[in-house]
């Protein structure tokens, strides 16, 4: 991964990463099924939880990350 350049203007570009969520929005964000942080996984636009034995990866829709058990994408078993 490439570290993200944060640019001030606001102007739009294309193919710019859906998820850019704050820094500090993301450090109050817990996974609601474990409670462990949460990383942003820009390729899925996921929310993924980084506790490996629970894994869930929860939606963001429109920069809002959907944070719940039910609509999270379980991983892969086996
Ligand atoms: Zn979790």
């Amino acid at each position: 991964m490439t570290a993200a350049a944060v640019s001030a203007d606001d102007e739009t570009k294309e193919g710019v990463m859906a998820v850019d969520l704050a820094p500090e929005l993301l450090e109050i964000l817990a996974c609601p099924n474990c409670h462990s942080s949460l990383a942003v996984d820009h390729e899925a636009d996921e929310l993924v939880c980084t506790n490996t034995a629970c894994g869930l990866a929860y939606p963001v829709r429109d920069q809002i990350p959907v944070l719940l058990v039910d609509e999270a994408r379980r991983p892969s078993e086996g």
